[in-house]
């Protein structure tokens, strides 16, 4: 299955992508990730994400859109994949449908996990990560830049959850609950979703 994670900060897209992509036996696709690794990697790439993500800003379309294509055309991803983070944009939704269509392929849903901005900012300001066997506060989880990265979603990405509905690919799932059963919730939104593709 091609599938694409929308969600705002906070929502638990990363857990959810990688237990979600394993159950269906693709590849989770971070660009979040991708970029943090370039940036840890001291790449070029990430040179030139950096300055965007510690700000809480989007990374530009031209950067963003490439390293997608890119990683889609990569074996493992012909058979299906989770993309998680990306499209941010409804600019880059209409390069993902135009990269996808390159490839002869098409997306089969958009799972959106939903959560009222209040939990977000709760979750955002405790959220931890390990790194070299310490646990330590992303600089973008910091109480301005989680502001500032909620308000981007709100303008810059949730309008592509209209633009998913308006194709029949919208699936929104509560992502308010365990773990557990948020991601039973997704699987089995998608599975009516691959029961009403086949019909
Ligand atoms: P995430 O881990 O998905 O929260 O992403 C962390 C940061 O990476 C974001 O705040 C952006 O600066 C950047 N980023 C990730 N995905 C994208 C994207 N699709 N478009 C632009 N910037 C992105």
């Amino acid at each position: 299955m091609r599938v694409v994670l929308l969600g705002p900060p906070g929502a638990g897209k990363g857990t959810q992508a990688q237990i979600i992509a394993g159950q269906l036996g693709v590849p989770a696709i971070s660009t979040g990730d991708i970029f943090r690794a370039n940036v840890s990697g001291k790449t070029e790439l990430g040179q030139q994400a950096k300055s965007y993500m510690d700000a809480g800003d989007l990374v530009p379309d031209e950067i963003t859109v490439a390293m997608v294509k890119d990683r889609l055309a990569e074996d493992d991803a012909k058979g299906g994949f989770l993309l998680d983070g990306f499209p941010r944009t409804i600019a880059q939704g209409e390069q993902l449908r135009g990269s996808l269509e390159d490839l002869g392929q098409h997306l089969d849903c958009v799972l959106e996990l939903v959560v009222d901005e209040e939990e977000l900012v709760r979750r955002l300001s405790g959220r931890r990560m390990l790194v070299d066997g310490e646990w330590v506060q992303r600089d973008d989880d910091k109480p301005e830049t989680v502001r500032h990265r909620l308000e981007v979603y709100r303008e810059q990405t949730a309008p592509l959850s209209g633009f998913y509905q308006s194709e029949g690919l919208l699936a929104q799932i509560d992502a308010i609950g365990s773990i557990e059963e948020v991601t039973g919730r997704a699987m089995a939104a998608l599975e009516r979703s691959r029961q009403s593709n086949d019909s």
